[in-house]
């Protein structure tokens, strides 16, 4: 049996730490807690005997740096070990030679928003937790009601009334409570406060409990054992709450303290919609922390979170990269996902497409180099986004947006 190797939790802002086997939501200044591990007895487990060889696929391979230590607590709908596939349609497109795209989307309930609630779950239910709620655009709603729905807890899931209503769908089909909020997920997120003392739940929101965070981070674990322990020059990912960028800034540090990378690392692009860009805005006017973006309005549902509790994560996990934030126009973003369909035979969600539109821009602003070896995270499934594409597009009609595939 593998054995989680959880010491202790740790505020990254100040160093204080927790107690791990205890409920916990923020650091005592308000950011995020961190888990620690005993990397060197994992490492151990890594190089002795099989290693990695005869474990599962998927993210449970990785459970000894996961946060749930009895195993019968580890839910499973076969989340992870998703393709890391060589696109050299759309690479050409964009202008890079060894683009790669990780598809995401194949995860349960369509995204990766799965890895982190996969873990946040069982973890919350092996502390004793029963009834769970989220406040979310979308995804997160839907993964955390399946996981839920798996441990035979209780899910209360908080969404923007405009979301499109597959999502809803979706939540109502694991057997979730839907409240729908006039405004964006922090107006869903300050709803869900408000109820949480009638409710009787605990919020599973990003970053407000330690192991979504550690759910995420097995990207990009994954990422550097598919890639034959070598890292790619550049990561190009689509940033909300930013749970997986800091989370895959958090696994390269990890990998490297057992042994398995140097001291090496990608360069973090975080893309954001021009419709709301508060990392972008912040990055670029060197700021430590983000301001939140007033009338944050995008097609990419994922992508509209006016403001996020790891935002000083995020921002030093860029910085320290050497990588950078851009923001692209929704139009773009739905001409790539139409060419990631056509391309690639992917279905993408707009989210996918913000991250290969920015692709261009950032060859123009020398911030890739064509010869680089580049990894787009696609992050979610278009399913579930058909009716909020469509709405897109018959909005914006005058757009020279190519339609075929959606309107199919
Ligand atoms: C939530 C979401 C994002 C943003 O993810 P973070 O890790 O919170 O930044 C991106 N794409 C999709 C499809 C999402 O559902």
């Amino acid at each position: 049996m593998l054995e989680s190797t959880l010491t202790e939790l740790y505020c990254p802002r100040t160093g204080t730490t927790y107690e791990a086997d205890k409920i916990h939501t923020l650091s005592d200044v308000g950011g995020p807690l961190y888990s620690r591990y005993d990397l060197e007895t994992a490492a151990t487990n890594w190089q002795e005997g099989a290693g990695l060889t005869n474990r599962p696929a998927g993210l449970w391979r990785y459970a000894d740096i996961l946060p749930v230590r009895d195993p019968h607590f580890r839910l499973t709908l076969g989340e992870g070990g998703t393709p890391l596939l060589s696109a050299p349609r759309v690479g050409k497109r964009v202008g890079v030679a060894n683009l790669l795209l990780k598809d995401e989307g194949i995860n349960p309930t369509g995204s990766f928003k799965a890895r982190g609630l996969c873990i946040a779950v069982s973890r919350a239910v092996e502390l004793g937790i029963d009834s769970l709620a989220i406040p979310t655009a979308g995804n997160a709603g839907g993964a955390m009601a399946a996981y839920a729905a798996r441990a035979g807890a209780t899910a209360t899931v908080y969404m923007p009334d405009d979301a499109p209503g597959e999502f809803v769908d979706e939540c109502e089909g694991f057997g979730a409570k839907v409240v729908r909020v006039a405004g964006l997920i922090t107006d869903a997120g300050a709803q869900l406060a408000n109820d949480k003392k009638a409710g009787g739940f605990f919020s599973v929101a990003t970053l407000k409990e330690p192991y979504r965070v550690e759910g995420k981070k097995t990207m990009g674990i994954e990422l550097v054992e598919q890639m034959g322990w070598k890292l790619p020059d550049a990561i190009i990912y689509p940033t909300g709450g930013g749970t997986g960028l800091v989370g895959m800034w958090k696994a390269f540090d990890e990998l490297e303290a057992m042994g398995c990378i140097g001291a090496e690392r990608p360069r973090m692009i975080a893309v954001q919609s021009t419709g709301c860009a508060p990392v972008i805005r912040a990055f670029e006017a060197g700021d430590k922390s983000v301001q939140p973006w007033t009338d944050a309005q995008t097609v990419a549902d994922g992508l509209r979170v006016p403001m996020m509790v790891g935002d000083q994560e995020i921002l030093r996990a860029l910085r320290e990269s050497s990588g950078t934030a851009i923001a692209v126009p929704d139009e773009e973003t739905m001409e790539f996902v139409h060419h990631l369909g056509t391309d690639e035979g992917i279905y993408g969600s707009p989210e996918d497409g913000a991250t290969l539109a920015a692709i261009p821009h950032l060859l123009a602003r020398s911030d890739l180099d064509k010869d680089e070896t580049v990894v787009s995270f696609l992050t979610g499934n278009g399913y579930k986004y058909r009716s909020g594409m469509k709405r897109f597009i018959t909005e914006n009609t005058a757009q020279e947006v190519s339609t075929a595939r959606i309107e199919s």
